[in-house]
């Protein structure tokens, strides 16, 4: 069921409510009705559903072959010097696992930190030793059962811990550990250098060769982004023509190097209609 390539939105598009539906419990059978194949819901700015009513909703995506992820709060920072303040972190991991589960979920996104005060340098050492006791507490509780995994995710600002060496190189720590290639990010962090397939191959190489078989089922989230001196602005939908990146050359790289991600698109309104379109791309290369 999971080894292979999947496609949907993180939430849900407006047409969604357009054609009458109400409530995410009726967001699977929507999607699969389209085509699509997963769905991400997003804790960013807090825990809003309740265990019941993830279950329901993971009920139907089970029945309708919807892969769920839920993406993490944004006030995830295990670089934070205070000890009071990682303590919080780590119970928006586990708080976000245990909804995960009832989700019927596999993978937990979360943007790892970022370096406020501190050199990049002791930042990612405070993220590192952070992680390492994180990671000793989800397995001793069982957060981590059924194959789940923590997708670290590529950043779209300088500040932020988060190129894509960054998040190869963090993920090398556990085998649960799975980036989140977030192309758009890349692409706007690095002033638009997402153009070709060799540009895209490079990334997916580095993670095959430091993480080995699990870099190929990574996570993956695509939109178009605009973005200027200090990195990402604001994100677009998939007709936008001016700042990419284009997902052809991605999904031609994916196709021969036999990555098999979940593919979850952001854009700014056309979430469910645009990922639909990067499938079809997926499938004409
Ligand atoms: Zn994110």
């Amino acid at each position: 069921m999971i080894d292979k390539i999947r496609f949907g939105p993180s939430g849900n598009q407006k047409l969604f409510y357009e054609q009458g539906h109400k409530h995410s419990i009726e967001a699977p059978m929507w999607l699969h009705s389209m085509g699509l194949d997963a769905y991400e819901f997003s804790f960013g700015r807090g825990f809003t559903i309740k265990e019941d009513t993830a279950r329901k909703i993971g009920e139907e995506a089970k029945k309708y072959d919807v892969l769920i992820s839920c993406h993490a709060p944004y006030y995830i920072n295990l670089a934070n010097p205070d000890p009071l303040m990682i303590e919080k972190s780590f119970g928006y991991f586990t708080r976000g696992l245990t909804l995960l589960e009832c989700f019927g979920g596999r993978d937990y996104v979360v943007h790892i930190g970022s370096c406020g005060k501190l050199s990049r340098e002791e930042a990612i050492s405070n993220i590192k030793t952070n992680l390492k006791n994180l990671l000793v507490i989800l397995k001793n509780g069982d957060f981590l059962k059924n194959g789940k995994r923590l997708c670290i995710e590529t950043m779209g600002k300088p500040q932020q811990i988060g190129t894509y060496e960054e998040i190869i190189d963090l993920c090398t720590m556990d085998e649960c550990l799975v980036p989140t290639f977030d192309f758009g990010h890349i692409n706007a962090l690095t002033g638009g250098t997402l153009k070709t397939y060799d540009d895209y191959k490079k990334i997916l190489d580095l993670a095959v060769e430091k993480l080995g078989e699990r870099a190929k089922s990574c996570h993956i989230h695509f939109s178009k982004i605009e973005y200027g001196d200090k990195g990402e602005i604001r994100h677009l939908n998939y007709d936008d023509t001016v700042y990419g990146p284009d997902f052809a050359p991605l999904a031609k790289a994916l196709k021969d190097l036999n990555f098999t991600p979940t593919v979850i698109c952001e854009s700014k309104d056309n979430m469910a209609t645009d990922s639909l379109i990067m499938k079809g791309i997926y499938e004409s290369v």
